[in-house]
C-alpha cells in the first residue's frame, strides 16, 4: 500500500493528540505532519494562576518540535488556505498534500467585537494574561470587573474559577477588603451547560466569598481609558481593572475553506467528527457538536478526547481495521476554587438521554490532580 498522508492543521489540545493517536496507529511509511504557525503554545489553563503570580510565564508552554521525537514531523507556517477539493493546504512554508485532513485551529478571537476590548485587559491570551499580572501586581485597592460579551466561549468554568482565585490571593494578600470583583455574565446563570445543580452551586461559592455576579448582561463596551464598562442590560460600571472574554468566532481560514458551509462553526458527525467532505474531520473549539440544550464545551479535555477518537477512526481507514467505537463526549475541566483547592466539571454530555454532568466539591486532592494535569499535558501526555 503506497504511504499516505495525515496532515494535522493547528497544534493544540486536539491537533497533538490527533497526531500522537494516528502516528501511534501507523505503519512508519504513512506521515504525520502537524501545522503550526506558533511553536511554543501556551496552556491557557495556567492563565488563572498565571494572573496572580502562582505560575511562572516560562513554565506553561510546550514545544511542538519535541513531537519529531514520536515520528511526527512538525512545520512551523502559517496556514494560509485550505483547498480541499484540490486536497492540498497552503502555508508560509510551502503547500503540503493530505490524503486526511484534521482540522484542529480552534476558536478565534475577535477583540474589535466589543469596542474597548483590544486595549482592556484580559485572562483569555497569554499575553493578555501576562499584561494582567502586571497589573494585578501593582494593584492595593479598587475594583475589578471580569466581563463576557457573548457564548460560547473557552472553558465556560474560567470566568468563576478566575473571580475566586483573585478572591483567594487578595485575601492571602491581606487587600481583600480593599477590592470588589464582579463578574458579568451574559448567561441567564453560570455554567449552564453542566446542568442547574451545578449552576447554583457556582453561584453559591460566589456569594460566599463576596463575590458580585451579573447574570444576563454581556459587556458591550469598554471606555477608551478602560476604566468603564457598559452592558446589554443597560447597565454600566466604573472599575480598576476591567477584563473581558474576548467573542469567539471560527478562524476567517476555515470560514473560507468551505467546511462549515456558511456556519457558525463546523458541524460534524458525532461519532466520527468528519465534516460534510469526506476525511476532513474538524476537532475541538473550531467544531460544534450539539449536547442537550447546548454543545460539548469549548475546553481542552474535549479537544483532545476528540484528537484521540479521530486518530483511530484515521488509521482504521488507513489500516482497512473495524471502525472504532463512535466518540463519547466524555470530559472533566479542573475548576480551582483558589491555589490549594480545586473541583472538577463534566461528565458524559453525549450519554443517550442528555448529558450526565456533575461539579464534584473542591479539594486539596483535586488541585493535585490539577497540577498533574498540566504537567501531563506540558509532556504531551494529554
Ligand atoms: C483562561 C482559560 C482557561 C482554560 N482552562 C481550561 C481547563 O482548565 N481545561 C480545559 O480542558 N480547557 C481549558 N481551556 C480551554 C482550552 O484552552 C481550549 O478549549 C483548547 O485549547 C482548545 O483546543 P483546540 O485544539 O481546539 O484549539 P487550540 O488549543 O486553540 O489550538 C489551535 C492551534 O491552531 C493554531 N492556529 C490557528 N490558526 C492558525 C493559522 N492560520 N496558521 C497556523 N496555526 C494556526 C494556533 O496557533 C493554536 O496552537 C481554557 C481556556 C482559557 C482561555
Amino acid at each position: 500500500m503506497a504511504g499516505k498522508k495525515v496532515l494535522v492543521l493547528g497544534g493544540g489540545f486536539g491537533g497533538v493528540q490527533a497526531a500522537i493517536s494516528t502516528r501511534a496507529a501507523l505503519d512508519s511509511d504513512h506521515e504525520v505532519t502537524i501545522v503550526d504557525r506558533n511553536r511554543m503554545p501556551h496552556l491557557c489553563g495556567m492563565n488563572p494562576l498565571l494572573i496572580v503570580g502562582e505560575r511562572e510565564t516560562d513554565k506553561t508552554g510546550r514545544s511542538l518540535g519535541r513531537l519529531a521525537n514520536r515520528g511526527i514531523k512538525f512545520v512551523e507556517a502559517n496556514i494560509d488556505l485550505i483547498d480541499t477539493d484540490a486536497q492540498n493546504v497552503a502555508t508560509s512554508a510551502g503547500t503540503l498534500d493530505y490524503d486526511y485532513l484534521v482540522v484542529a485551529l480552534g476558536a478565534a478571537y475577535d477583540w474589535d467585537a466589543v469596542p474597548g476590548a483590544r486595549d482592556a485587559y484580559s485572562f483569555y491570551d497569554f499575553d493578555y494574561a501576562r499584561r494582567l499580572r502586571r497589573r494585578l501586581s501593582r494593584l492595593g485597592r479598587g475594583k475589578i470587573v471580569l466581563a463576557a460579551s457573548k457564548p460560547p466561549y473557552k472553558c465556560p468554568p474560567a470566568p468563576f474559577e478566575t473571580a475566586m482565585i483573585i478572591n483567594w490571593w487578595a485575601r492571602k494578600k491581606g487587600i481583600r477588603k480593599n477590592i470588589d470583583i464582579s463578574v458579568y455574565i451574559p448567561e441567564p446563570g453560570p455554567l449552564g451547560v453542566a446542568g442547574k445543580e451545578a449552576s447554583m452551586r457556582v453561584r453559591s461559592a460566589l456569594d460566599q466569598r463576596g463575590i458580585e455576579l451579573i447574570t444576563a448582561a454581556g459587556v458591550t463596551e469598554v471606555s477608551t481609558d478602560g476604566r468603564e464598562a457598559s452592558f446589554t442590560d443597560g447597565s454600566s460600571t466604573s472599575a480598576s481593572i476591567i477584563a473581558t472574554i474576548p467573542v469567539h468566532r471560527l478562524p476567517d481560514i476555515v470560514a473560507a475553506s468551505g467546511i462549515a458551509n456558511g456556519k457558525p462553526w463546523v458541524s460534524v458527525d458525532r461519532a466520527t467528527l468528519e465534516t460534510s467532505t469526506a476525511n476532513v474531520f474538524a476537532i475541538g473549539d473550531v467544531n460544534v457538536v450539539p449536547s442537550g440544550d447546548f454543545a460539548i464545551p469549548k475546553a481542552g479535555v474535549f479537544a483532545a478526547g476528540q484528537g484521540t477518537k479521530v486518530g483511530e477512526v484515521i488509521a482504521s481507514r488507513i489500516n482497512d481495521s473495524d471502525a472504532p467505537e463512535p466518540y463519547d463526549g466524555v470530559g472533566f475541566c479542573f475548576m480551582a476554587y483558589s491555589g490549594g483547592r480545586a473541583a472538577t466539571v463534566g461528565g458524559e454530555f453525549l450519554a443517550d438521554g442528555g448529558p450526565d454532568t456533575v461539579l464534584t466539591d473542591p479539594s486539596v486532592a483535586g488541585n493535585r490532580s490539577k497540577e498533574r494535569f498540566e504537567r501531563d499535558w506540558r509532556s504531551f501526555k494529554i
